[in-house]
């Protein structure tokens, strides 16, 4: 329970999106308790006492946090929810200093109910299908794990025919729990890679480009909705399912279509709990008509150049704000006509992304400003490690992208 007049944020996890969230708190004065391991990329970036050492998955590190925290957030999704749900409806008990105990109950924002619901990006999907909002997303249905599964993939075929997406229902990231199968040649191997997992399959999307929204969403103590506030639509590049690079606005996608998707995500939020910052992944079809992929309910890749192009409420500034309650604008406007954010993925060797580092530093230009971000983990080939954000005072997307050459080339080679 805080014990100063700073609030306390009481965050599951500790990598780097924590560690910007710490970054934007620091000047606020509020206070982010981290629960991760010793050390961990959040807890080098905030100095305080009320640190938690242990996993974000084990439910008495949890309460630990919880009996020190004004507010109970999280940086990754894949946490323990069942605790979440404990503390938000029963409290916890912490010791007084005369020996007695006292319940103490901190809200949880994100709901775990919208946590719980994300985790399972089936449920996840069907919520969206059964929520009267009229929400696109592709065709799905739910496959059997073991023995089973092979009749269950025939099944799918038959459904959505070749190719389709076969996904981890729990616990992917990075794509690291989606198969591709194109044809029934591919059901072994299919099976042998996440055969243990509880799967679902997915019609393919043939989308053109994809396309990413972050909302702000706030609603009052007894969970009216106050409001669902989107920043810039940006396009999002995948390479070997890894976000790579983002670029806002999106290249050769009219207005109209990112209003479209801003809206949407709206739409999207609007159906969840709580309070919070979320990030809506979307497929653009070649009719330009969108699909919605999946939500993270927490900042994420696509929305970091918000620390630079919308600094009056970065996307961790508004995670800040919402958790806590503080006002939130009603409108994001960027500061500037373009953006473009590069991820430094680990190299071949674990000092492949200083080359990076040490063109960024030398980048002076007139009308673009380079912002290097590192944060301080080691480097393994294809992990995130750190990100460059581009910015264009007056360019257009296309010509902040020339003027970025230099650095989506070494990026590209880097990743090789
Ligand atoms: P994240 O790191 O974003 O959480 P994830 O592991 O949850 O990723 P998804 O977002 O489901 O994975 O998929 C990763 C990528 O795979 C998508 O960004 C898209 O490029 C591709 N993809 C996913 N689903 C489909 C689909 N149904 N059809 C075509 N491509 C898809
Ligand atoms: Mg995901
Ligand atoms: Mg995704």
């Amino acid at each position: 329970m805080s014990d100063s007049r700073n609030p306390v944020i009481g965050l599951l996890g500790g990598g780097q999106l924590g560690r910007m969230l710490c970054e934007a708190a620091n000047p606020l004065a509020i206070d982010v308790a981290i629960l991760d391991e010793e050390n961990a990329p959040a807890k080098q970036a905030h100095n305080t006492s009320r640190h938690v050492a242990g996993s974000f998955k084990d439910p008495e590190r949890i309460r630990e946090l919880a009996a020190q925290s004004d507010v109970l957030s999280v940086e990754i999704e894949h946490v323990e929810t069942g605790v979440l749900e404990d503390i938000a409806k029963n409290g916890v008990e912490v010791k007084q200093v005369d020996g007695s105990t006292k319940t103490y109950r901190p809200p949880v924002h994100p709901s775990w109910k919208t946590i719980r619901l994300i985790q399972d990006k089936y449920l996840q999907k069907e919520h969206f299908r059964a929520c009267g909002k009229k929400i696109p997303i592709a065709d799905q249905v739910a496959v059997e794990s073991g023995p089973a599964a092979l009749a269950s993939l025939k099944e799918a075929a038959a459904k959505f025919g070749f190719p389709f997406m076969l996904k981890a229902r729990k616990g992917s990231y990075d794509g690291r729990g989606n198969f591709k199968v194109s044809s029934e040649d591919d059901f072994d191997a299919a099976v042998k890679a996440l055969g243990g997992l509880s799967l679902y399959a997915e019609k393919w999307a043939p989308f053109v480009k994809e396309l990413a929204v972050m909302v702000i969403r706030t609603e009052d103590d007894g969970g009216k909705l106050k409001s669902c506030v989107a920043y810039p639509a940006v396009e999002t590049i995948h390479e070997d399912s890894v976000c790579t690079k983002v670029f806002m606005p999106p290249r050769n996608v009219p207005e109209t279509v990112c209003e479209a998707a801003r809206k949407l995500a709206t739409e999207v939020i609007s159906t969840l709990w709580g309070r919070g910052v979320f990030a809506v992944e979307m497929f653009l079809l070649e009719d330009g008509s969108l699909m919605v992929n999946e939500v993270a309910p927490r900042p994420h890749n696509s929305g970091h150049y918000t620390i630079e192009a919308v600094p009056q409420m970065s996307q961790f500034k508004a995670q800040i704000h919402a958790v806590l309650d503080l006002p939130v604008p009603k409108q994001l406007t960027p500061r500037v006509t373009s953006s473009i954010m590069l991820n430094i993925l680990g190299g071949a060797t674990p000092s492949a992304h200083l080359q990076l580092a040490e063109l960024a530093r030398g980048a002076f230009d007139d009308d673009m400003d380079v912002y290097l971000h590192l944060y301080n983990k080691a480097s393994k080939p294809g992990r995130k490690i750190g990100h460059i954000t581009l910015t264009g005072a007056t360019s257009t997307i296309h010509q902040l992208e020339a003027k970025a050459k230099p650095f989506i080339d070494l990026v590209n080679q880097i990743r090789l």
